[in-house]
């Protein structure tokens, strides 16, 4: 789980409960509301039928022909105290008894069983209530009066025989009065299920209230109850529960969030361990090429820190014979060794990478001179290395670039791979530095291998030949042919376009060319051997035997009358194919010549592993001739030859001298600018005493 997403979440829970709380908490304050306004009904109701009661009461009474007649009588009182009077001193439906006449002066009055004087009691307002009532048309008047500290409702009504009075009339008005005692609160109480229902001459804070007044519109006292507060009861009912359910969710949310966060940790370390694991190489512990170039992007993003940071790729030289000849768990190991030289072979490094089998880089801080550490780096890998018990030394090319502002990774690691580029060609134990000709070159180098294409493409490519010569009798023996180029700019040097087309895959159409061009040569001039060049890459193609024998099958050309010049390298550097394919097209008749013998490392082991009808002498050791140490050399390496039993043939003879002393030595064969340069084909039939240069 994102951050994010458990904040989120916390907050929607948080926000869930707020609510719930909110909604609860607005629940029980309506509940409460609710109730409150059903009992203030339910009290108004309770009072007004209190008041019906009582003008029930009042109605027989008032209405009554028996009590009209009394009351004109002379014994109106004994009438009025037998029926009235006497019966309030306990009877449900009233307390009290006055009678006035049409102008409210009072004739009798009883209270619970007692005479009383109502006047004096209830002053003025009980005189108007009861003249207001006089007439008989007028429904009962009922009012609130205070009574020996309580309240009673009263009413009147006036007192005649019977319904149909005329109105228009006074008359006498019999009022009655209804105590509200505790007991008949308590009644009301139950019956309309007001719990706690009293009566209070003051409002009582805190409680339900309904005020009872006068019809002067005076507030005598007050018919209160506590709020049942049903809503809040029922709240603090579900609060432990509700509590308890959000402690709950707390506690599950809690351990949500921090397993989330727990897990968010170790994901978190897990991709850290993977993107290390990414970006580094486990070899050597340095960084992959990933690593360097995420690395770089870093140092590059922060424009101040990475002006003038300079990359430095490295390759080492011999690594692959190590390899080769002890193994890879000692490569392995050197390569180990190796790193852990580079890491410190210059106090100003920002990181180290490896790349590939043997490539590594490194990058150093602004402001440090990159000449010196490119200086150190092969300082460092000079010293011979020990490892597994094997002491090997390890040479290395370096290239390097420099950051500039707006340059990004990808630039950056071009340049300093142009120049390692470079610094290989150079050979070995180069340092350089990239240059803007670098690219210049490239760019020209690409566009003749375009224009090279091209002419192999057309089949313009010409062959010259060059006679190779009979030491003996000085007669051609036979011819070496050799590939021209003479793109419209001028001619080109084969050491510039077969290189080119060694690397850009073209030798193979322009080895083809040749060999075609040659035999059809060699066809026309019988008597003549035919030596052809073979490049290293086509000699290991697999299919370079077969495609041999299928030329000559093609042109039926004798086999016996072509020889390929190879050079040693490829002895060593593919054994097994050069193997594959000598053995092959040697089986058919096809000599071969092991060409510029002298200058590289061949040794007699090679020689012996390998079999070679003729060993083609450099023109290094010609030219050496000169001096006694050269001339030694070239007699060393004619012994070699004789003691091999291979006939060898001198390169670049080009002076009689070097004829005559090469002859005295008992070289076989020469070749040089002496008997002729190489040549076009008509210029070779036009050769003056093509069988007699003797020298
Ligand atoms: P290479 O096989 O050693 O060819 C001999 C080189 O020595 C030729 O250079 C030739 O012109 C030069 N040469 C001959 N006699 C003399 C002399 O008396 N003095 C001097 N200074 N030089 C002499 P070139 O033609 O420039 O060829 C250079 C190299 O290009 C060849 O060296 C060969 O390795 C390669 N090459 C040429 N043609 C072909 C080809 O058709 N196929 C392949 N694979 N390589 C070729
Ligand atoms: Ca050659
Ligand atoms: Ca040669």
């Amino acid at each position: 789980m994102a951050p994010a997403a458990i904040a989120g979440t916390l907050v929607v829970a948080l926000f869930l409960a707020f609510l719930v709380v909110m909604v609860l908490e607005a629940m029980g304050d309506k509940a409460n509301e609710i109730d409150d306004t059903r009992a203030m009904s339910a009290a108004q109701t309770a009072l007004t039928s209190v008041r019906r009661r009582l003008s029930g009461t009042l109605e027989d009474n008032a209405v009554w022909r028996e009590a009209f007649i009394a009351l004109q009588s002379q014994n109106r009182k004994e009438w009025m105290w037998t029926n009235w009077g006497s019966i309030s001193a306990d009877y449900q439906l009233y307390d009290g008894v006055a009678v006035t006449d049409p102008e409210g002066r009072l004739i009798a009055s009883y209270f619970k069983g007692t005479e009383f004087d109502a006047v004096a009691a209830f002053g003025d307002t009980f005189v108007r209530q009861a003249r207001a009532a006089a007439e008989p048309d007028k429904p009962p008047i009922t009012n609130v009066f205070k009574i020996h500290e309580s309240v009673a409702i009263v009413g009147s009504r006036a007192l005649q025989p019977d319904r149909n009075m005329p109105p228009g009339g006074r008359y006498n008005v019999v009022t009655m009065f209804k105590l509200l005692t505790p007991a008949m609160v308590d009644s009301v109480a139950s019956d309309y299920f007001l719990p706690d229902l009293h009566l209070a001459v003051t409002r009582p804070p805190g409680e339900l209230s309904l005020p009872l007044t006068s019809i002067d519109g005076d507030t005598l006292a007050y018919l209160a109850w506590p709020g049942r507060n049903l809503g809040t009861r029922l709240y603090d009912e579900v609060r432990p529960a509700l509590t308890g359910a959000l402690v709950a969710l707390g506690i599950l949310l809690a351990t949500a969030v921090f397993a989330g966060y727990a897990e968010l940790q170790s994901l978190r370390r897990l991709a850290l361990a993977a993107d290390r694991e990414a970006t580094r190489d486990p070899l050597s512990g340095l960084l992959n090429r990933k690593g360097m170039i995420r690395a770089l992007q870093a140092h590059l993003g922060n424009a101040r820190e990475s002006a003038g940071l300079t990359l430095h790729l490295i390759d080492l030289d011999g690594f692959k014979a190590v390899n080769d000849t002890w193994g890879h768990l000692v490569g392995d190991e050197l390569i180990g060794a190796v790193a852990a030289r580079l890491v410190t072979c210059h106090p100003r490094l920002e990181f180290a990478a490896r790349f590939g089998g043997d490539e590594f880089a490194l990058a150093s801080r602004p402001g440090t001179d990159p000449a010196e550490v490119a200086e150190a780096v092969l300082l460092a890998l000079k010293q011979p290395f020990h490892v597994a018990g094997h002491t090997t030394e390890v040479g290395a090319s370096v290239g390097y670039a420099t950051h500039a502002p707006e340059m990004d990774t990808f630039e950056l690691i071009r340049r300093a791979d142009m120049a390692l580029y470079g610094a290989k060609e150079a050979g070995r134990g180069q340092c350089i530095a990239f240059t803007p000709e670098m690219d210049r070159d490239r760019e020209v180098v690409a566009e003749l291998e375009e224009q090279l294409r091209e002419t192999l493409d057309r089949g313009e490519l010409s062959v010259a030949f060059q006679p190779v010569v009979s030491s003996e009798n000085g007669a051609v023996a036979g011819v070496e042919a050799l590939a021209r180029w003479s793109p419209p700019q001028g001619p080109v040097s084969p050491d510039v376009f077969i290189p080119l087309a060694e690397k850009s895959g073209l030798i193979f159409q322009l080895g083809q060319i040749v060999l075609e061009r040659s035999i059809s040569f060699a066809k026309a001039r019988p008597g003549i051997d035919i030596a052809v060049n073979v490049s290293p890459t086509q000699l290991c193609s697999p299919d370079f035997a077969d495609s041999v024998a299928a030329t000559l099958a093609a042109e039926a050309f004798d086999p016996r009358r072509l020889i390929l010049e190879v050079t040693e390298g490829v002895l060593f550097d593919s054994p097994l194919q050069a193997r594959r394919a000598i053995d092959a097209l040697r089986a058919m008749g096809i000599r071969f010549a092991l060409d510029d013998f002298g200058t590289g490392y061949a040794s007699i082991g090679t020689l012996n592993h390998f079999t070679f009808d003729r060993l083609k002498l450099d023109r290094s050791l010609v030219q050496g001739l000169d001096s006694e140490r050269g001339r030694a050399l070239l007699n060393a390496t004619v012994s070699l030859a004789e003691a091999l039993g291979i006939p060898v043939i001198v390169e670049g003879v080009e002076t009689p001298e070097q004829a005559g002393h090469l002859r005295q030595l008992g070289c076989q064969f020469m070749q040089g600018y002496y008997f002729g340069k190489p040549m076009s084909a008509e210029d070779f039939d036009s050769l003056p005493g093509r069988m007699a240069r003797a020298g």
